[in-house]
């Protein structure tokens, strides 16, 4: 059975989400080619290679105080020591001379010999002696070599989605390049007669394109590069030229926005089976976003996500950001498990996506809805965290249910774990 076929026999209210999401992620292929990039541009990208560390840090014991280093064995509270010698931090290690003290400044090396620090609070100076207020432990105030990175560990996993915290640790490494997947080029077509860009004059009956800034800015977000390619015409000849182009500058994906359902003014399909292209889903059994199209144009992906606004999010949520993620090698993007803040009657036979706000109520998160339903609305879009996610199913949402929620930034969610882990 081929593609369109198989997702014609799925009947008029489409393919089941989770098997629309398993093909599409399918298309993916092998993931992006590695390039080395600096640590200061690596922000947002994929790491191409597992890093091991290349040095113990700390790289040498080190006083973790200002103070004074010693030997504690057989010191007791009130001793008194003479000072003999002096490091700083970037100094080398000097020597510690048999019962005295060595004045040492946090991070410099340990003399030979010392194995404690006592912090200069704790001591009484006068002139070339301190007197000790308290008995010192050995290893008291030092930072031993390799007690935080031992040479050899693995700091970080292939697919690691780099932000500051790893650069952070490669720079502390003397990694001044890391591999990491080249983005995406993503080619976003937008298509419609009635389509103006901001700042064009509206006549009767037409309206600003809003997915195409939408699309071009999460696609950003995700790590894509993106050459946005407005189509402002609603026919067959238009469409197939556009795709066409964008298939040979070499897109490895290309994204529409309308155009991909089954109305008169509806080309896309047409024009991207006269170039030959593929077709692995048509529509999705969900709410909104049910004209949905993936397949293939030569080398490129396809993905065309409906025109209502909330459907072409709802697509790009639930399909574009794991593809892309799938792309350049990385994790799942990370879902959240909340409690409903509403309730909802389902429908069984499909999946469906609301716009929610996050809400902490005591010690849980909360989704509440940000308007009503309406997938051509963008109000609910302006204070909503995320999409609630409610699967195909019977029973009806209750308030109080668990409820997982696709976030639109990641700080609460961990890349790569399933919801409710
Ligand atoms: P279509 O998928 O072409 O049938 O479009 C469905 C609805 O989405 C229509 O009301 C379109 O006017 C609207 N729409 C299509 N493209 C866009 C766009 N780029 N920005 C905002 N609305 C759009
Ligand atoms: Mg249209």
């Amino acid at each position: 059975m081929n593609a369109i076929s198989a997702d014609l026999a799925c009947g008029a209210g489409g393919m089941a989400f989770e098997e629309a999401r398993a093909r599409v992620l399918a298309l993916a292929g092998a993931p992006m080619a590695a390039e080395e990039v600096g640590i200061e541009d690596c922000i947002g990208r994929v790491l191409a290679a597992s890093v091991q560390a290349r040095l113990s840090l700390p790289g040498f014991d080190q006083a973790a105080m200002d103070g004074y280093a010693v030997s504690a064995e057989g010191l007791r509270a009130e001793d008194w020591l003479p000072v003999a010698g002096r490091t700083a931090a970037g100094e080398p290690p000097g020597w510690l001379l048999p019962g005295s003290a060595h004045r040492v400044l946090t991070g410099a090396p340990m003399p030979w010999g010392a194995d404690a620090v006592v912090a200069q609070e704790d001591v009484l100076r006068r002139g070339g002696m301190i007197r000790l207020r308290l008995a010192p432990l050995p290893g008291a105030h030092r930072r031993c070599q390799g007690e935080d990175i031992r040479a050899g560990a693995e700091l970080l996993p292939e697919g690691r989605l780099l932000d500051w915290r790893h650069v952070t640790v490669l720079a502390a490494q003397g990694l001044s390049a890391v591999p990491v997947r080249r983005r995406p080029r993503v080619v976003l077509m937008s298509g419609g007669r009635e389509l103006r860009a901001a700042g064009a004059p509206l006549r009767p009956g037409q309206i600003h394109d809003s997915n195409l800034p939408m699309l071009r800015a999460l696609l950003r977000g995700w790590g894509a590069e993106v050459e946005a390619r407005p189509v402002m015409a609603d026919d067959a000849a238009a469409m197939r030229e556009a795709l066409r182009s964008a298939a040979e500058a070499g897109a490895d994906l290309i994204l529409t926005s309308a155009g991909i359902s089954v109305g008169d003014e509806d080309h896309l399909r047409e024009a991207l089976l006269s170039l030959g292209g593929s077709l692995d889903v048509l529509r999705v059994a969900m709410k909104p976003g049910k004209p949905l199209g993936a397949g293939r144009i030569g080398n490129s992906v396809f993905l065309g996500l409906p025109g209502n606004p909330q459907a072409a999010l709802a697509g790009a949520v639930a399909f574009l950001r794991p593809l892309l993620a799938r792309m350049a090698g990385a994790g799942e993007p990370g879902r959240l498990m909340v409690r409903a803040g509403f309730g909802m009657p389902r429908r069984a036979a499909r999946a469906e996506f609301v716009p929610v706000r996050l809400v902490q109520r005591g010690a849980c998160l909360w989704a509440e809805r940000t308007g009503p339903g309406g997938s051509g609305r963008l109000m609910p879009l302006l204070e909503a965290d995320g999409l609630a996610f409610l699967p195909a199913g019977p029973d009806a949402l209750r308030p109080g249910a668990p409820l997982e929620v696709l976030p639109f930034r990641d700080a609460l969610a961990r890349e790569g774990e399933a919801a409710g882990d």
